[in-house]
């Protein structure tokens, strides 16, 4: 698992990203909270609701890659961050041009996969089906794949509210 002092220095990298981001825009940006307590087969999830904002990392993926995280996750998070607060969610795509631009300021490839070996983690990894909508992929669980398929249940889109169609 992931003990306190990296955990402390995973915090202190986000902050100092967060102020870099800051500096560079011209704009304030206040260092939000930080929880370790994703758990699947993400690294990272950027959550912003109502007036909660919060970056998930997930201990096990840290523990095991842990500079890799260091390097690629936290920016990749705070990314989502920065692209929520200079341009807000509406037609903004969450990997698009905007946060791929953030992680090139960062320095960083903007990569949006890794592929580590998550074996022995104690993670499920899930199989996922492509689908796309009006704005971009989707990749679906095997629960609502199903839904989808076998009993026409519709979902649609969060941010341009078309129906997912199965891309194959
Ligand atoms: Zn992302
Ligand atoms: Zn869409």
């Amino acid at each position: 698992m992931l003990d306190d002092e990296r955990r402390r220095l995973v915090m202190d990298v986000t902050a100092e990203r967060i102020g870099e981001a800051s500096l560079r825009y011209g704009v304030p940006l206040a260092v939000i909270p930080v929880t370790f307590d994703l758990f699947g087969v993400s690294a990272g999830m950027y959550r912003s609701a109502g007036r909660q904002t919060v970056i998930r990392y997930n201990p096990l993926i840290f523990s095991r890659y842990f500079e890799e995280n260091l390097r690629d996750t936290v920016p990749h998070e705070v990314a989502h961050y920065v692209v929520d607060k200079l341009y807000g969610r509406r037609g903004v795509r969450p990997h698009g041009c905007q946060w791929q631009a953030v992680m090139t300021d960062f320095g960083v490839t903007p990569l949006v996969r890794h592929d580590w070996n998550l074996e022995g983690l104690g993670i499920r990894r899930q199989r996922r089906f492509a689908y796309r909508c009006g704005c971009g992929r989707h990749d679906v669980t095997a629960v609502r794949h199903n839904r989808m398929r076998k009993r026409g249940v519709v979902y649609r889109c969060r941010r341009c509210g078309e129906a997912l169609r199965p891309i194959d």
